[in-house]
C-alpha cells in the first residue's frame, strides 16, 4: 500500500532524517525499455522504503533479476550519491568492471562518476558517486578508514558465493554500521545475492541484533527440461562438450548454447574448435584474428605450469568462485521440469559431431568468457548475435550468477568447477577441478530458462548428480584458521575470537592458532599490564606482515620470509614443498615375495641408504639431516628431470617427486606475485647448499618450526636400557626417538627440531635436524622464559609449562643473523 500511495504521488516519501534529493536520470529510450523487463523494477519502492528504514538490508532474488544494475541506480538517484558515495563490492574483478560501464551506460553517465576500483586498477576519479570494486579492495581502505566516511551506502553482492572477503567485509560492516548512527552520519549497508540461505546473515544475532528485512524479488522463470547422461566422461570430458555442442546445433531449434566449463584454457580450446568446425557469422576476418590471437595465448598457457599464477591473487577471481548457494525452500519443480535420465532427443542425430562440417551448417557465433577476459570482450556475449547464426558461449562459473546472458535456451553443463583446496601440511592452496553442488548445477540449469522454456543437458549421469554436495561450504569453513587468523590481524582487526562471522570458525582453532602465531614471532602482546582485556589480543608484528604475504601456513611462511632475506628463497621452497609429502623414499620394510623379488627390494634398499650417506655430507650439510637429504634429492630429480626411470632407479616415489615439483612451481609463481623483487624460478641446476648456506638453513628450519624442538636426555637420567637415545620434546611428557631411517641416528646431535611425530612402535621424530643451544633463545624467543645472564648454562626444560628455560647469552652477533624488521 505503501508503495501503491508513493507510486502515486509521483515520487517516494521520505521517512527518514535524510535529505530527500531526488537526482534525475536521463536514460536512453531503448534502456528504459529494457529496465522495465527487470523484475526488480516492480520493487523499487519497497526497496527503497526498506533501505530508508533500516540500516541493513538483505536482498535476495534470482540471477538475472537486475539487483546489480538497478539498485545502485536505485541509491544513485534517490540522492545517495549526493555527499558521499555508493560503493558495490563484488567478489570477482570482471563483475566489478563490466557492471560498472553498465550503469554508467544505463545511466547516460561518464565513467568518472560511475567507477570500479580493482586491485591494480580502476577509474576511481574525484567525481565518482557509484563505485564499484572487488571486496579485498574495500577491505583495504577499512584498514585506512574503518568508518569508511567516504561513502553513504555499501552493497555487497553476491553474498551467496561466501567468500571469505565477504564473510569478513559483513562481520566488520555490522559493527561500522551502528558506529556511524551513532555518529549521525548513517551508513546503510544492502547484502544481495541471487537465492541463498539467508539465516546466516538474518538469524545470526551476534552479527545483527534486529534481523534485517529480506525483501525478495520474484521472478519469471520458464520451465527447463534437465536431460542427464547415461555415462559420465571421466578425463575426456571436453571432447564430450564438444561433440554435445555440436549435436544441440546441428539438430536443435534456435536459441542461444552456454556451456559451463572449469578455466580460461579449457574455454579458449572449446572455442577453437567451434570455430574451426563451424562457419562464423562475421566471415573469415573475425575468425582470423580471434583465433590467432587465442592460440597464441594458449601457446603461452601451455608453457606454463599446471597450476595458474591466478590462484594467489588475494581477490576474487573467476576462477576461485565457490558455488552458488540456492534457497532452501526453492522450489525445484517450479523451473526444472521432466528430469530424464538418458539423452535419447539426440541419440539417433549422426555422431558425426567431431569432423568438420560443410557450408551447409548454420553459423555459430561462438564467444569465450571468463574472469580475465578484457572488458570491451566480455561486452560482446551481451550483443545479439549476427542474423541468421547461433549464438555460443563458453564460461567458466562467472556466467553461474554473476553475469547473466541474454538469448539462452540450451546449458551444457559439464558439472565441474575449480575450487581451491588447501594443502593439509603447508597450507599451500591450489585449484583443483571439482563437482559442483546440486545447488549450483540448478543454478547453471536455471540459466537456460530466462526468457522461454529451456533445456540443460547435464554431461554426468543423474547416479553422479546424487552424490553431489546439496550446497557448498563457505570458503571460511574450508580455510586453515591459522592463516585466516594472521591475515586478519594483518588487515588490522585485533580480536578474531570474538569476531562476527556469519559462520564462526571454532573458538579454540582460533586461540591456538593465535598461540602459534605468537610462538612464531607473528604476533606479539602489546598489552599494558593495566589493560588485561588487551593482552588477549595480540597484535601483529613487523614479521607477521612478512609472513602475511606468503600464501601457505605460518611456520612455511615464517620460513619463506626468512628465506626471502637471506637469499635462500630456492632452498626454503624446496624444503617446503618436500617436507607436505609423507614420505619421498620407496618404503623401507621387511621385503616380501620370493627371493627374487626380496634381491630386488634389498637393492633398492641399500641404494637408499647409499644416496642418503651421501646427500647427508658432512659438516654443517649433514646437520641439516634429513632435510638437507630432502633438498638434494628434490635437486638431483628436477636435474635429471624428474622421470619416473631416475626415481625408479633410484628408490625415490614418482608421485611424491612430481607433487613436490608442481608444489614447487606454484610456490614460486605465487612469490613472485606477492614479491616481485624476489625474483625466484624453478633452477633445474639448483647447486647444493653451501656450508654457511646450510647452517642458515639450519637456523631457517628451527624458526620455523621452532615448537617441535627436542633435547636429548643425558645419560645420567636414564635408568631403563632401552631409553638409551631418549630425547625429551617440548610438546611431550613421553621420551621421543629420532625414527630409524633418519641420518641423524649415528650423530645424536644435542638438540634437534623434527617435522612431525609419528608413533610406529615408539614415538619416531622424522625428517629430523640438528640445532645449536644458543640458538634457540635467540630464534624461538617467545619459547623461552628467560633468567638473568648466566654465562655457559644450557637451556633447560621446564615440564610444566612446556617451555625452554634459557639463560641470556649475547650470541646474538656471532650468528649474523638477524630478525627482519
Ligand atoms: P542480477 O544482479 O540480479 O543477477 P543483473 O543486474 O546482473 O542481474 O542483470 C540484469 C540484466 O541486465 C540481465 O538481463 C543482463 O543480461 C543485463 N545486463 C547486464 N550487464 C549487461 C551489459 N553489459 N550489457 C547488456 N545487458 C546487460
Ligand atoms: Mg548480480
Amino acid at each position: 500500500k505503501k508503495s501503491q500511495k508513493a507510486q502515486s504521488t509521483g515520487r517516494r516519501e521520505r521517512k527518514d532524517s535524510t535529505p530527500a534529493v531526488y537526482v534525475p536520470v536521463e536514460r536512453r529510450p531503448d534502456i528504459q525499455e529494457s529496465r522495465l523487463q527487470l523484475p526488480i523494477l516492480a520493487e523499487e519502492q519497497v526497496l527503497m522504503e526498506a533501505i530508508r528504514e533500516n540500516p541493513v538490508v538483505v536482498v535476495c532474488g534470482e540471477t538475472g533479476s537486475g539487483k546489480t544494475t538497478q539498485i545502485p541506480q536505485f541509491l544513485y538517484e534517490a540522492g545517495y550519491g549526493r555527499d558521499a558515495m555508493i560503493g558495490i563490492t563484488e567478489p570477482r574483478r570482471v563483475a566489478a568492471v563490466s557492471m560498472s560501464h553498465r550503469v554508467a551506460d544505463e545511466m547516460n553517465l561518464s565513467r568518472r562518476t560511475v567507477s570500479y576500483q580493482i586491485r591494480y586498477e580502476g577509474n576511481v576519479t574525484p567525481e565518482t558517486k557509484v563505485k564499484f570494486m572487488t571486496d579485498g579492495v574495500l577491505l583495504k581502505e577499512m584498514q585506512k578508514d574503518l568508518l569508511l566516511s567516504k561513502y553513504s551506502v555499501l552493497v555487497i553482492d553476491e553474498a551467496h558465493e561466501r567468500s571469505v572477503y565477504t564473510d569478513i567485509l559483513i562481520g566488520l560492516l555490522s559493527r561500522v554500521v551502528p558506529l556511524r548512527t551513532k555518529k549521525g552520519n548513517p551508513l546503510k549497508l544492502v547484502i544481495m545475492s541471487a537465492t541463498l540461505r539467508v539465516e546466516d546473515f538474518t538469524q545470526n544475532q551476534r552479527l545483527f541484533k534486529i534481523p534485517p528485512p529480506v525483501i525478495k524479488v520474484d521472478t519469471r522463470q520458464f520451465p527447463v527440461t534437465v536431460h542427464f547422461n547415461k555415462r559420465t566422461p571421466g578425463e575426456e570430458y571436453l571432447q564430450e562438450t564438444y561433440r554435445k555442442v555440436c549435436k544441440i546445433h546441428r539438430m536443435l531449434p534456435a536459441g542461444g548454447i552456454l556451456v559451463f566449463l572449469t578455466g580460461q584454457a579449457e574455454v579458449h580450446a572449446l572455442c577453437r574448435k567451434l570455430q574451426r568446425s563451424f562457419p562464423t557469422a562475421c566471415g573469415a576476418l573475425v575468425k582470423k584474428t580471434a583465433e590467432s590471437k587465442e592460440t597464441k595465448k594458449s601457446k603461452n598457457e601451455a608453457k606454463l605450469p599446471k597450476i595458474d599464477l591466478d590462484n594467489y591473487t588475494m581477490e576474487g577471481e573467476e576462477d576461485q568462485a565457490d558455488d552458488g548457494i540456492l534457497e532452501e525452500d526453492i522450489d525445484l519443480e517450479t523451473h526444472i521440469v521432466g528430469v530424464d535420465d538418458d539423452d535419447d532427443d539426440m541419440d539417433d542425430m549422426d555422431d558425426s559431431a567431431a569432423t568438420p562440417t560443410s557450408d551447409a551448417d548454420l553459423p555459430m557465433h561462438v564467444l569465450p568468457l571468463y574472469s580475465l577476459l578484457p572488458p570491451d570482450r566480455q561486452q560482446r556475449v551481451f550483443l545479439p548475435p549476427p542474423q541468421g547464426s547461433r549464438l555460443v558461449v563458453v564460461a567458466t562459473n562467472v556466467a553461474e550468477t554473476s553475469l547473466t546472458i541474454p538469448h539462452i535456451k540450451y546449458v551444457v553443463d559439464t558439472g565441474k568447477v575449480k575450487k581451491r583446496f588447501y594443502d593439509k601440511v603447508t597450507g599451500a592452496s591450489a585449484f583443483q577441478v571439482t563437482w559442483v553442488s546440486k545447488a549450483s548445477a540448478d543454478q547453471r540449469a536455471g540459466r537456460a530458462g530466462r526468457t522461454e522454456p529451456g533445456h540443460c543437458y547435464r554431461l554426468y549421469s543423474s547416479a553422479v548428480f546424487a552424490d553431489f554436495q546439496t550446497f557448498s561450504p563457505p570458503e571460511i569453513a574450508r580455510r586453515p584458521v591459522e592463516d585466516l587468523v594472521l591475515q586478519m590481524k594483518d588487515m588490522s582487526i585485533d580480536k578474531v575470537v570474538n569476531f562476527p562471522f556469519p559462520t564462526p570458525p571454532d573458538v579454540e582453532a582460533v586461540k591456538a592458532a593465535e598461540q602459534l602465531l605468537v610462538q612464531l614471532g607473528a604476533l606479539q602482546h602489546t598489552a599494558k599490564p593495566k589493560n588485561p582485556k588487551a593482552a588477549q589480543s595480540p597484535m601483529v608484528t613487523p614479521l607477521g606482515r612478512a609472513m602475511a604475504r606468503f600464501p601457505v601456513s605460518p611456520r612455511f611462511s615464517k620460513m619463506l620470509a626468512l628465506g626471502e632475506q637471506h637469499g635462500l628463497l630456492p632452498y626454503v621452497i624446496s624444503i617446503v614443498a618436500a617436507l607436505t609429502v609423507q614420505e619421498i623414499f620407496v618404503l623401507s620394510g621387511t621385503p616380501a615375495g620370493g627371493p627374487e623379488e626380496q634381491a630386488g627390494v634389498k637393492h633398492v634398499h641399500s641404494r637408499v641408504a647409499q644416496l642418503k650417506k651421501t646427500w647427508a655430507g658432512q659438516g654443517q650439510s649433514l646437520l641439516l639431516g634429513d632435510m638437507m637429504v630432502l633438498l638434494r634429492a628434490v635437486g638431483a630429480c628436477e636435474f635429471a628431470g624428474c622421470t619416473r626411470k631416475f626415481c625408479e632407479e633410484n628408490g625415490l616415489r614418482y608421485k611424491a617427486m612430481t607433487e613436490i615439483r608442481s608444489l614447487r612451481a606454484l610456490l614460486t609463481n605465487a612469490i613472485n606475485t606477492v614479491c616481485p623483487g624476489a625474483k625466484v624460478y624453478v633452477d633445474p641446476n639448483m647447486r647444493p647448499p653451501t656450508e654457511l648456506q646450510a647452517k642458515l638453513l639450519r637456523q631457517i628450519v628451527l624458526s620455523g618450526l621452532g615448537d617441535r624442538i627436542a633435547r636429548r636426555v643425558p645419560a645420567d637420567q636414564i635408568s631403563d636400557k632401552s631409553h638409551k637415545f631418549a630425547y625429551q620434546s617440548t610438546s611431550m611428557e613421553e621420551y621421543v626417538f629420532i625414527h630409524p631411517s633418519s641420518v641423524l641416528t649415528k650423530t645424536c646431535p644435542e638438540f634437534v627440531i623434527f617435522h612431525e611425530i609419528i608413533e610406529t612402535g615408539k614415538p619416531y621424530m622424522h625428517c629430523v635436524a640438528a640445532v645449536e643451544q644458543e640458538w634457540i633463545p635467540l630464534l624461538v624467543p617467545n619459547l623461552c622464559t628467560f633468567s638473568e645472564p648466566v654465562k655457559d648454562l644450557p637451556p633447560t626444560f621446564d615440564n610444566d609449562t612446556g617451555r625452554v628455560k634459557c639463560h641470556r647469552t649475547s650470541t646474538f652477533s656471532k650468528l649474523g643473523w638477524q630478525m627482519p624488521s
